[in-house]
């Protein structure tokens, strides 16, 4: 499974514990991160990361881009809810993107906590059949 991390700045430490934590399960899939919140994971826990730009320039764009190609199949979105609204507009794209095609999301850790295990469990699985749909 392709999983996108993103974690605003006061959130950052909450996604170290949370990839700390599930690192077995995040190992065995192929992760990608906005490029802040991949640096900071992957220093932490040696985690694999295709790093995109930070969000300020563009991650979270690059990120929205391949959701809309239902190339994710999970996103890991650390939201800090008292994050200047008017900076919001790329944030909701992505969540819209994410609806557009049914792909998971958590905005925050409770949820995280559920989709991981549910990932584990093979909750997701029918997301290959999403991948083998857009193959040719
Ligand atoms: P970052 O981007 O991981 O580069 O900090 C996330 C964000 O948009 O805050």
């Amino acid at each position: 499974m392709n999983i996108a991390l993103v974690a605003h700045d006061s959130k950052k430490e909450l996604m170290i514990q949370f990839c700390t934590a599930y690192c077995g399960i995040l190992s065995q899939n192929k992760l990608c991160a906005t490029g802040t919140t991949g640096r900071v994971v992957s220093i932490a826990t040696g985690l694999k990361i295709t790093r995109y730009l930070s969000g300020s320039q563009g991650g979270g764009q690059q990120i929205s881009a391949r959701i809309a190609y239902n190339e994710i199949d999970l996103l890991l979105f650390f939201r800090d809810p008292l994050v200047d609204r008017s900076k919001e507009v790329d944030d909701i794209e992505m969540l819209r993107l994410c609806d557009m095609h049914n792909i998971p999301v958590a905005t925050n850790i409770a949820t995280a906590e559920v989709l991981i295990h549910g990932l584990e469990r093979g909750d997701l699985d029918w997301r290959n059949i999403v991948h083998e749909k857009s193959s040719f």
